[in-house]
C-alpha cells in the first residue's frame, strides 16, 4: 500500500521592535546576561497593566499583506492560560478566534513540481515565553554552582514578553522538501520586511510540523502528529521525512497513529513521543481584558500596504529582466537581501559614466567578482554589519573599472580586493602602495623573467621535455615576482620567447 503525506506548519518569529509586545522592556532575548531585561509588566506583577506595542502590530500586518492575507476590520487578544515556570503570569496573551490576518498564499517553487501555491491560514499576534536552562547532573561541573548532585532548571526571562507572531499553513505541504523551500521563502520575506531576523539558530524562527498520511485513493486525512522543537531547516526536512515514514509503516502493520505531539532527536534522527495533544479548552481562552480590542480602517491598511518594500519574487524577477544573469547567480543575489542592495549599489556606482556595452561587461564583471571573490572572501560575514563589511559599492565599481581597464591584473585585482574587505581602503591606495599597478613594460618583466629561468633550472629541464605544466609553474613564479602586477599574456610571451632561446 502507498501513503500519502500531508504536512500543515506552524511557524513562530519573533519581531524585530525595540522593546516587549506589552511593556517598555527592552526587546533583546539573546543578551548573556540572564533576567535583566524585565520589568513589573513583563514579570507579572499583580496590578501591572500591558499597552500594545503598535509597531509589532503594523508588522504582522505587512507581513500578512506581503502574503495576499486580508486583514481583520477588528481584532483582539485573548488569554491562554497554562502552568509553566517560563510564564511569569500563568497565561499567555495571545489571539484565539480573531487574529489580525487570515487567508493568505505563498508560492514556492518546489524542487519536485515547480511553482505551487500554498494557503496561509492565520498570522496571529502573541507573547514569547522565558527561556528554561536545565542542568543536569551528568553535565559535568561547568556552569552555574548547584547542590552537589542535583537536577534543577533556571529561568530567563530576559525573552519573556518578547512579540511573537505566529502563521499557520493549510494542509498543502506533502513532502519534506517542499515544507522546508516554504520555511525558508517566508524566512526572507520575514527580513525583506525587516519584520524578524528569523534565524533559526538563535531561534528568532521556531517552525512545528503537523504531519499525517493516508492510504493513496482515499480522501480523508490521517490522524496529524505534531513535531516540535525543529532547530534547523535541515531538522525539519529530515524529521517529516522520519514521521511519513514511521506513519507508513505502522498503518501497514495494522496499527494507528495517535494523536500527540513528539519531539525530535537530532543524533539520533527520530521523533519521540511528548504528550497527548491538549484540546483548546482546557486553555480556557477569554478575551484579555485590559487590552482594547483592535480596529483597522481600509485607510491603515493602505497605509501599510504602500510602505511595503520590494519582496524576494518581485526581486527575483526584476534582476532576470534587467540583467543578464544565471539562475544560481539571481538566488545568491535574493537570498541575501543586502549582497543584492550592494550589487545594485555597484551597478549605479558604474552607469553614469559608461556606454551601454561596456555597462554590460562591467556588469558581468561585477556578478563574477561580488558572486565568487568577495563572498569567497567575506566567508559568511554579513555585508549589512556596519563596521565589519568595509568595502563601499564605489570603490567596488572602481576596482571594476580599473580591472576592465586592464590597469591590473587579475591576480593583482584579486589580492587588492582582500585588501579592501580588511581595511576598507579605496583601491588606487592600495594599488600604489602595493605597486600593482600592471606591468606592460617589457624590458622590466624580460628582467624578472631571467630571474626566474636561473632560479628554476628544474622546471626549464622539464619544460623542455615536453612538459606543458612547467611553463605554467614559471609564469606563476614570474607574475610572484612582480608580485601579481605583470600583464599575464605578455609575461608569459616573454617567458616562451627566453626559453625558446636557452
Ligand atoms: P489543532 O486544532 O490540532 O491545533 P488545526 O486544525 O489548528 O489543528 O491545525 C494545525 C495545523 O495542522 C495546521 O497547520 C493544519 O494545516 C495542520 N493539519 C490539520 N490537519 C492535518 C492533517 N490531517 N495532517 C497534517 N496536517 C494537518
Ligand atoms: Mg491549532
Amino acid at each position: 500500500m502507498n501513503y500519502l503525506p500531508t504536512i500543515g506548519l506552524e511557524i513562530h518569529a519573533e519581531l524585530k521592535t525595540k522593546s516587549k509586545m506589552f511593556c517598555a522592556s527592552p526587546n533583546i532575548s539573546l543578551e548573556q546576561e540572564p533576567n535583566v531585561h524585565v520589568c513589573p509588566v513583563c514579570m507579572g506583577h499583580p496590578g501591572t497593566l500591558p499597552v500594545a506595542n503598535a509597531v509589532a502590530i503594523q508588522k504582522v500586518l505587512s507581513v500578512g499583506l506581503a502574503l495576499g492575507c486580508a486583514v481583520a476590520p477588528y481584532s483582539k487578544f485573548d488569554r491562554k492560560s497554562y502552568f509553566y515556570p517560563d510564564l511569569p503570569k500563568g497565561y499567555q496573551i495571545s489571539q484565539y478566534d480573531m487574529p489580525l490576518t487570515s487567508k493568505g498564499i505563498l508560492e514556492i517553487q518546489t524542487p519536485e513540481h515547480g511553482a505551487k501555491k500554498i494557503r496561509i491560514t492565520r498570522i496571529h499576534l502573541e507573547e514569547d515565553t522565558g527561556k528554561l536552562i536545565h542542568l543536569f547532573k551528568t553535565e559535568g561541573s561547568s556552569g552555574p554552582e548547584r547542590p552537589e548532585g542535583a537536577n534543577y532548571s533556571l529561568v530567563d526571562f530576559n525573552r519573556a514578553g518578547v512579540p511573537l507572531m505566529e502563521l499557520v499553513t493549510e494542509p498543502d505541504i506533502t513532502s519534506g522538501p517542499e515544507a522546508r523551500v516554504f520555511a525558508q521563502e517566508l524566512q526572507l520575506i520575514l527580513r525583506y520586511l525587516d519584520a524578524s531576523d528569523a534565524d533559526m539558530e538563535k531561534g528568532q524562527m521556531r517552525i512545528e510540523a503537523n504531519v499525517s498520511v493516508r492510504p493513496e485513493g482515499t480522501e480523508t486525512l490521517g490522524t496529524k502528529v505534531e513535531v516540535k522543537n525543529l532547530n534547523s531547516f535541515r531538522s525539519v526536512e529530515r524529521a517529516i521525512a522520519y514521521e511519513i515514514a514511521r506513519q507508513s509503516t505502522l498503518l501497514q502493520a495494522g496499527g494507528k497513529v495517535i494523536q500527540e505531539t513528539r519531539g525530535w532527536n537530532d543524533s539520533k534522527g527520530e521523533t519521540f513521543s511528548q504528550r497527548e495533544k491538549e484540546e483548546a479548552f482546557e486553555y480556557r481562552y477569554f478575551p484579555e481584558p485590559d487590552l482594547l480590542p483592535m480596529e483597522f480602517s481600509g485607510t491603515d491598511i493602505e497605509q501599510i500596504r504602500a510602505r511595503l518594500p520590494e519582496l524576494p519574487q518581485q526581486r527575483r524577477e526584476r534582476l532576470f529582466r534587467e540583467y543578464e544573469l544565471t539562475t544560481k547567480e539571481v538566488e545568491v543575489l535574493v537570498s541575501n537581501k543586502h549582497v543584492g542592495e550592494f550589487f545594485e549599489d555597484t551597478v549605479s556606482e558604474l552607469g553614469p559614466r559608461l556606454q551601454e556595452s561596456q555597462l554590460k561587461k562591467l556588469i558581468r564583471l561585477s556578478v563574477n567578482y561580488l558572486c565568487s571573490d568577495l563572498l569567497g572572501l567575506l566567508a559568511g560575514t554579513p555585508i549589512k554589519e556596519e563596521g565589519k563589511f568595509k568595502v563601499s559599492p564605489e570603490n567596488f565599481a572602481e576596482l571594476m573599472v580599473l580591472i576592465h581597464e586592464q590597469k591590473i591584473s587579475s591576480p593583482a585585482a584579486k589580492a587588492t580586493l582582500r585588501e579592501m574587505v580588511a581595511t576598507g581602503a579605496d583601491p588606487d591606495h592600495i594599488i600604489e602602495e602595493k605597486g600593482y599597478a600592471q606591468l606592460f613594460d617589457e624590458s622590466t618583466i624580460e628582467e624578472a623573467a631571467r630571474r626566474v629561468i636561473t632560479e628554476h633550472p628544474q622546471a626549464v629541464e622539464d619544460f623542455k621535455k615536453g612538459k606543458g605544466a612547467s611553463l605554467q609553474f614559471l609564469v606563476g613564479k614570474l607574475m610572484g615576482a612582480t608580485k601579481g602586477a605583470a600583464n599575464p599574456e605578455l609575461a608569459r610571451e616573454i617567458l616562451l620567447k627566453l626559453l625558446s632561446e636557452e
